[in-house]
């Protein structure tokens, strides 16, 4: 084999452009936890000038999910992690649409990239042309076991108390006698020529070297018996052929290396700085669940539990993306100095890969929720509207097909609101009673503050007094109702607790005076005058 040192590119991370990818498995939504690893290596490559791509690792054809391309596809979409290349209009077309699901062409980019197809499924042959060369060379060879038999030397090996290691029966088998056997129709597979002893040494960013004992390591499949190659193969291939400078993945890959750099150094080519990303664990401490975050950015996942769908941070939950993003680069990654709010552009400038964390990273739902509040209020009030409005649509307070006047009355609702929100999704439940004819008056505050005797004689001289207050606008509001008040010998939270409860029925909301003026004069006395009732009942 080739000596490592010459081929091993790099071991720390460098200012040079890097080529990344994210190379999913199209077999369910990602959640949150996979997409971090997409942005981290988008980061990378945006960061030093290089490029991103999205690849798609389809070779286990038994376990591809219809619909999964879509949700990964919109899933970057959504989250703003543009790819420079990857699947295109067409090749996604040619590729079968009923493993796949159709995937929204408006997603997809017209050219996919130079490098392409970017599904395994179109690069067979050159699979297969690499393992030739690796059979011509005498570094791999057939291998005739069934499954069967496999299986059973793994349970044999169980039962000793050992770790399965295939026995390397065929390794030796002159490579005439074992193309004869496969072209009389023997099923087969083909193995690399593992080293069987000495040391294995590999390369992290973060980790550096790491030595593994060649006994400890299996003769793996290059070929599966079905033609298609492992990921151990293809994706060894892809990142060679795809120049990819940078393999940033899964901690859960770490084990493998030892395969991958045996692999790179039989076929000579130069190995790309791996970077093992670790683990997201939830605020808890336990892996990322449905219970403690691992939900999609969009679409819905299956709980592979109880089989219900777990649906998005941003369609369903409204998170904004760009907060999203915010709070992913931060999840095992962090600029070195107490930053929190970092928007995409600033996080690129920023982006250290040396830096991510070798310790798992935390997913804090509350972390998230606290940052999205930060950049919906920094929204402009009509960016702010224009993306909560469909949350209001969607909750049935708005028509759809709602007049001008109506979606500006909505507006100035969500104004109210903005600075107190932490998702748009809240803005159903804090805001229903603006839209309602009349609120829902919570039992326990009208108890507490409109059945008190002196109550209902306040409420309604307040409403007598507003009927002609002008301008209609919080000051002369808040004026009027401190002289009602005042004449019935209240003070503080005795002349406005009473409003509040009269004109939103709950105890808690926006600025009162700023509230009745968006309610307007002819909300404001309707609903004094149903709490009136209350208090008299
Ligand atoms: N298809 C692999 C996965 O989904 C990709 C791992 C890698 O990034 O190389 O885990």
């Amino acid at each position: 084999m080739t000596p490592i040192e010459s081929i091993v590119s790099d071991i720390k991370m460098s200012e040079k452009p890097a080529r990344t990818r994210y190379a999913p498995s199209p077999t369910g939504s990602p959640h949150v936890g996979n997409l971090r690893t997409a942005l981290f290596s988008y980061l990378l490559a945006r960061h030093t000038g290089g490029q991103f791509l999205l690849r798609v690792e389809d070779t286990d054809q038994t376990r591809l999910v219809p619909g999964a391309l879509q949700d990964i596809i919109a899933s970057l979409r959504a989250l703003g992690l543009d790819y420079d290349e990857g699947p295109d209009r067409a090749s996604v077309a040619r590729v079968d649409a009923a493993k796949y699901g159709t995937v929204d062409p408006a997603l997809l980019p017209e050219e996919g990239g130079a490098y392409g197809p970017y599904f395994q499924s179109q690069r067979l042959d050159r699979y297969r042309e690499v393992v030739d060369t690796l059979l011509d060379a005498g570094k791999a060879y057939y291998a005739f076991e069934t499954k069967e038999e496999l299986e059973a030397m793994r349970a044999a090996a169980q039962m000793r108390g050992e770790p399965f290691l295939y026995n390397r029966r065929y390794r030796d088998l002159p490579l005439a006698e074992a193309r004869k056997r496969v072209e009389d129709g023997a099923p087969h597979v083909v193995r690399l020529k593992m080293p069987t002893e000495g040391p294995i040494r590999t390369y992290d960013a973060l980790r550096g070297e790491t030595v593994w004992d060649a006994t400890t390591q299996d003769d793996f499949i290059i070929l599966k018996a079905d033609g298609f190659p492992p990921y151990h193969l293809a994706a060894m291939v892809d990142d060679h052929d795809m120049e990819i400078t940078h393999v940033l993945r899964g901690e859960e890959w770490l084990s493998s290396s030892p395969k991958h750099f045996c692999l790179l150094q039989a076929l000579g080519w130069e190995i790309p700085v791996f970077l093992h990303v670790p683990y997201v664990l939830g605020a808890d401490g336990k892996k990322l669940s449905k219970r403690n975050g691992a939900k999609p950015v969009v679409g819905v996942i299956k709980d592979p539990k109880t089989g219900e769908d777990i649906p998005g941070y941003v369609d369903h939950d409204g998170v904004l993306p760009e907060a999203l993003f915010n709070h992913l680069a931060l999840v095992g990654w962090s600029p070195g100095e107490d930053l929190e709010i970092m928007p995409k552009e600033e996080l690129i400038a920023r982006f250290d890969a040396n830096r991510i964390s070798r310790s798992p990273g935390i997913f804090d739902l509350d972390k998230l929720y606290a940052t999205n509040g930060v950049y919906l209020r920094a929204l402009a009030p009509e960016d702010f509207a224009r993306r909560a409005l469909p949350y209001l649509a969607k909750a049935g307070l708005v028509p759809e097909d709602a007049d001008d006047a109506a979606v500006q009355y909505a507006a100035d609702v969500l104004a109210l609101e903005q600075e107190r929100l932490k998702t748009l999704a809240e803005a159903p439940q804090a805001t229903e009673f603006f839209f309602r004819d009349l609120p829902e008056y919570v039992e326990k505050s009208a108890n507490k503050w409109l059945k008190p005797q002196g109550a209902a004689e306040y409420l309604s001289d307040l409403g007598a007094a507003l009927v002609d207050a002008s301008p209609w606008d919080a000051q002369t509001i808040e004026s009027v109702t401190r002289e009602v008040g005042a004449r019935h010998g209240r003070e503080r939270g005795d002349i406005t607790h009473p409003v509040r409860v009269a004109v939103s029925g709950r105890e808690a909301g926006p600025s009162l005076f700023d509230m009745m003026a968006v309610l307007g004069r002819e909300r404001v006395l309707a609903r004094l005058r149903r709490a009136v009732e209350i208090a008299r009942a």
